[in-house]
């Protein structure tokens, strides 16, 4: 089904469709790796992940390229405050974001492309500004971009910009919204500062042109779609729009996707709050990462999130009862035959599941058929009325829900132990919460021998120590099942 998507461009629900035929070429803004990524970053790329992956469910084919920016004013901050050069300041960070991204099971772009390894064609960019009278240098060997060289400034944003000053500068990456001034394109090299030796000059780049420089690399001068979260639409956006067309004429994206910002306990999320969270610092809590990729995507892409631990703990529970339900589908034997209302539940789920998402990725209207057909099959079950034959319609419904919300399978104990591991390596045992220490001390192992324990004891009617194993196991998170075929047990 083709996807309609809300275009800020157009202020309306456009198509998606590859304009070549063949695949979708789209750009989406990465991250800049000055720092530990943090839920409303991830709540974006991950409303990417979902965007691509519902277009693959869909037989399309993508070309997705995200940007690394690996030099900017605040990583040069940073960096000077270590007393590194940006170049050894930055990998941990470009590395951890990565390590995250697989811990949310989101999926990687076909191109990633960092700034410091494309300034050459920011530089080529900036000539043909220069030489179409666009960009100017200044008196201290900076560049700038003059936006009354490009009178559609603010078609993205719909900001009416009239009043602006013409040739008011400003040379800070990130700036008021609302004012537009001419904006840096190049910044002259200070002393101590990462600079590159160019035909503009000695200096660094802004943060705007690498989007632009980089995006036209990769998709050539007009591609499908450009996404990236509500605060880029003004004035990165619009400043990559000017950047571009003033020189190719023509539309950088055809099509522009904004994610909304969530809150955290309904406020906007800041250090200072107290209410910022890294991914990490919610693994350390406990929460598993398919929780929190759940809870992310769960409100869709433009509406306001608000971030709860409640919110969490649904999410939680919500996993739990997909992933109970798709054990008993799985491991279940049931009578020969097939229920012709099951088959029409399950043609029916798929339908208003896929039509959900096809409505501007509507991913809670999605969730709903879903768990409404897990409920008809688990009552089905009870009743001896799911058949054999329901089996296959059942998981399948169930494998393209996962092809795009990629939660059923339990593969929350590497992300917490990769969080374990860096907590321990950076210092920071502290805020590991006692109930995670407890839970990940017994090794699969150790829980497997103690379920065996357990198992042999009920054997030989020793039920005071097979009422304390599962006891114990309790007390670490581990959670028995008394099956026909056995005993499962799962973390909680
Ligand atoms: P940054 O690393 O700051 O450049 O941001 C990376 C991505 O995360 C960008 O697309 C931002 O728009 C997005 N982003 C930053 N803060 C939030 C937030 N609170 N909610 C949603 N997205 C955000
Ligand atoms: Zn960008």
């Amino acid at each position: 089904m083709t996807l309609r998507l809300f275009n800020t461009l157009t202020g309306q629900l456009d198509e998606i469709v590859p304009s070549d035929g063949k695949a979708l070429r789209m750009y989406a803004c990465g991250p800049t790796v000055y720092d530990y990524g943090h839920i409303g970053n991830f709540r974006t790329f991950l409303q990417v992940d979902v965007l691509r992956r519902y277009l693959k469910l869909t037989g399309m084919r993508m070309l997705h390229v995200m940007n690394i920016t690996d030099v900017d004013d605040k990583i040069i901050r940073n960096a000077s405050a270590a007393g590194v050069p940006i170049g050894d300041y930055t990998p941990r960070y470009v590395d951890a974001f990565f390590e995250d991204l697989d811990s949310l099971r989101v999926e990687r772009p076909e191109q990633v492309a960092r700034a410091t390894e494309h300034i050459a064609q920011m530089v080529s960019l900036i000539q043909k500004l220069a030489e179409a009278g666009a960009a100017y240098k200044t008196d201290d060997g900076s560049w700038y971009f003059r936006l009354k060289a490009f009178p559609e400034y603010g078609k993205l944003s719909k900001k009416d910009l009239s009043g602006m000053e013409d040739g008011a500068r400003v040379d800070v990456d990130e700036y008021e919204k609302d004012s537009a001034r001419d904006f840096a394109l190049w910044k002259a090299a200070k002393p101590g500062e990462t600079a590159w030796d160019t035909p503009i000059g000695r200096g660094r780049p802004g943060w705007h042109i690498e989007c632009s420089a980089m995006a036209m690399e990769y998709l050539g001068e007009s591609f499908d779609l450009h996404a990236g979260g509500e605060d880029l639409m003004f004035p990165h956006h619009e400043n990559e729009i000017a950047q571009s067309e003033t020189v190719t004429h023509k539309p950088l994206a055809r099509h522009w996707m904004h994610v909304r910002f969530l809150l955290v306990d309904g406020r906007k999320m800041s250090k200072s709050e107290g209410n910022f969270y890294t991914l990490r610092d919610l693994l350390l809590k406990g929460y598993k990462a398919s929780a929190i990729r759940l809870a992310l995507i769960s409100v869709p892409y433009r509406h306001q999130l608000n971030f709860t631990f409640d919110g969490l703990t649904e999410a939680t529970n919500a996993i739990d009862r997909l992933r109970t339900f798709h054990q008993r589908v799985t491991k279940g034997s049931f009578p020969a035959g097939s229920n012709p209302a099951l088959q029409a539940a399950a043609g029916k789920a798929r339908t208003e599941y896929m039509a959900a998402l096809a409505n501007d990725l509507n991913t809670a209207e999605a969730r709903a058929p879903i768990f409404d057909l897990i409920r008809t099959a688990n009552t089905a079950i009870d009743q001896g009325q799911f058949l054999a034959g329901d089996r296959d319609a059942i998981l399948a419904v169930l494998a393209d829900f996962d092809a795009v919300f990629d939660v059923l399978e339990d593969r929350d104990d590497e992300p917490t132990r990769r969080a374990l591991a860096w907590a321990e390596q950076s210092g920071r045992m502290a805020e590991v919460a006692p109930e995670l220490l407890a839970r990940q001390s017994l090794t699969d192992e150790a829980i497997d021998a103690l379920v065996a324990e357990r198992t042999l004891a009920k054997r030989q009617r020793n039920f005071a120590r097979a009422d304390q194993i599962r006891n114990e196991l309790a007390e670490k998170g581990i959670v028995l099942e008394d099956a026909k075929d056995g005993v499962r047990w799962k973390r909680k």
